[in-house]
């Protein structure tokens, strides 16, 4: 149970003896729990055993395995028998000492619970391992949907709490900021809590229902498709109308006179627009609603919504303002379509030129399934992001500020959990990292309430002694796995993330 440091060290490191019955006091967070025999603290992240406390969760050690020339071969989830990995340490892999269930820095005046001496690369470095309380943290979430969630900075509520709101969108995503210090600790306690579990299970991967006021509910869960008002999401959008009519107007020309693609933000009409212009196609003289914003590219042609194209539109010849009759022609062809292609209607125009719904070409239902191939698997991500205070950096060197300007300089690298982390310029150390990075589990809470995140900070050796680090609570990483070894838990290293002082890869942090 013990994460496997001596007993008497960890005591020494988060609590102390209280009394004699065996009551020992966890000094690990704010809440200060006094733990009896046999029982965990509030957090269920340290217990008392036999009067010692001790850590409850192992301490997890990310290995990546290595052949003799260098080159990194897959870690294997099943072993030579086909048994599945059962997390023991393996002796052939390079290994690095994670954050996660490392044990905090509270109440702020040691150093963290392990600054480890290694080699990688050659370089002599030094890694702090600590997790870190965060009560200024929240995730930014990602969800690949056109459809209308909520208005902007509407209230989204999980168990009838509200945890955060709705925030710009980007380009074929609508966005949620949620948690926060305002919702953890500037509301009621029920509010805090509720933040406090909303995030914990977004940052654990698991699948979170949330309420959007006057919009939708939706369930997210990390790397997974959003299920929008009980409908699963599949496309997320090629592109706004005005690039999808771009996009394929040389595979639309010839087979049709018109294309409108509808869309909630710029609806695209092929002849009007640049594309057409490009292709000499002549103008259909069919006139959408909306507010033109530059040659056939029309902003708010209808209300937002659920129907074609993030819009309120279920009849989509219901956009058509009017047909120029001093333009348009008998027998023109229509095509009107969606930004993902789930949606499409064909028409022609009668002799009246009113449009007459046809069955739609293959040629031209093949483009439509183009749009479709291109749209890539709705999903939604979940960004934890947090700023790391004065406990964490006081935890790596006697002079904090030391510690902000090494990695604003680059020559401190941050993890959590072995994963990288966007830093965001300015002051202090806030960092963003996406949960699907980390290894299981990695994320905790305190019931201030707060996240416990883990965090690294690897550094050459020599920067580590110029910021003015812990110098003696360095320990080799030898004598970690010799003292951890036994309980610790080891994880696969994911091949995504970049080694310690490792270049990134294919541009990600
Ligand atoms: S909540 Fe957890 S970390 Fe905080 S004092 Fe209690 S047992 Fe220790």
């Amino acid at each position: 149970m013990a994460n496997g440091a001596p007993p008497s060290q960890e005591m020494q490191k988060y609590g102390a003896r209280e009394g004699d019955q065996g009551i020992v006091r966890c000094d690990a967070c704010p809440v200060l729990c006094r733990i009896r025999p046999g029982r965990v603290g509030a957090c269920g992240r340290y217990a008392n055993e036999d009067g010692l406390l001790t850590r409850s969760d192992p301490l997890v050690l990310s290995q990546r395995v290595a052949e003799a020339g260098g080159v990194m071969v897959p870690f294997q989830a099943e072993d030579a028998q086909g048994q599945e990995w059962d997390g023991r340490l393996l002796a052939n892999a390079e290994t690095f000492v994670t954050g996660i269930g490392s044990g905090t820095t509270y109440p702020d005046y040691k150093p963290a619970p392990f600054i480890v001496s290694s080699q990688y690369g050659g370089v002599d470095t030094v890694t702090v391992v600590t997790e870190g309380i965060f009560s200024y943290c929240g995730v930014k979430v990602k969800i690949d949907t056109d459809r209308h969630l909520g208005p902007e900075t509407a209230p989204v509520r999980a168990a009838g709490e509200m945890v955060g709101h709705v925030t710009t969108a980007e380009y074929g995503s609508q966005m949620l900021s949620l948690g926060g210090v305002r919702h953890l600790t500037g509301g009621s306690k029920k509010e805090g809590n509720i933040a406090c579990d909303t995030l914990l299970k977004l940052c654990s991967g698991e699948a979170v229902e949330l309420e959007i006021e006057e919009g939708a509910t939706v369930t997210v869960q990390a790397d997974r498709a959003p299920i929008v008002n009980g409908h699963p999401e599949e496309r997320m959008r090629v592109g706004c109308g005005s690039a999808t009519v771009g996009i394929f107007a040389q595979q639309w020309h010839g087979q049709v006179d018109e294309v409108i693609v509808l869309d909630d933000h710029i609806t695209g009409v092929l002849t009007e627009h640049q594309a057409g212009r490009c292709l000499d196609m002549p103008l259909s003289g069919i006139r959408v609603r909306g507010r033109k914003s530059t040659p056939g590219r029309y902003f708010q042609v209808a209300e937002p919504g659920s129907g074609w194209g993030g819009t309120d539109i279920t009849d989509p010849l219901s956009i058509v303002e009017k047909i120029d009759p001093k333009t348009a022609w008998p027998g023109l062809r229509l095509l009107l379509t969606s930004t993902t292609g789930e949606d499409a209607l064909y028409c022609v125009l009668d002799e009246e030129l009113r449009p007459q719904q046809r069955e739609i070409p293959a040629a031209v239902r093949k483009v439509v399934e183009r749009i479709g191939e291109n749209c890539e698997p709705a999903l939604c991500s979940v960004i934890f992001m947090a700023g790391a205070g004065g406990s964490l950096r006081a935890g790596v060197t006697e002079n904090p500020v030391h510690l902000t300007q090494s990695v604003k300089q680059a020559l401190t690298r941050v993890t959590m959990g072995g994963a990288p982390v966007y830093i965001w310029p300015g002051g202090g150390i806030t960092v963003m990292v996406d949960v699907t990075r980390m290894p299981e589990n990695a994320f905790g809470y305190v019931p201030t309430p707060a996240i416990v995140a883990p965090m690294e900070f690897t550094m050459p050796k020599a920067d580590y002694e110029a910021l003015g680090g812990h110098a003696g609570a360095v320990v080799p990483l030898e004598q970690v796995l010799r003292e951890q070894g036994e309980s610790a838990k080891a994880a696969r290293w994911r091949d995504e993330n970049p080694w310690p002082l490792e270049q990134s890869k294919g541009g990600r942090p």
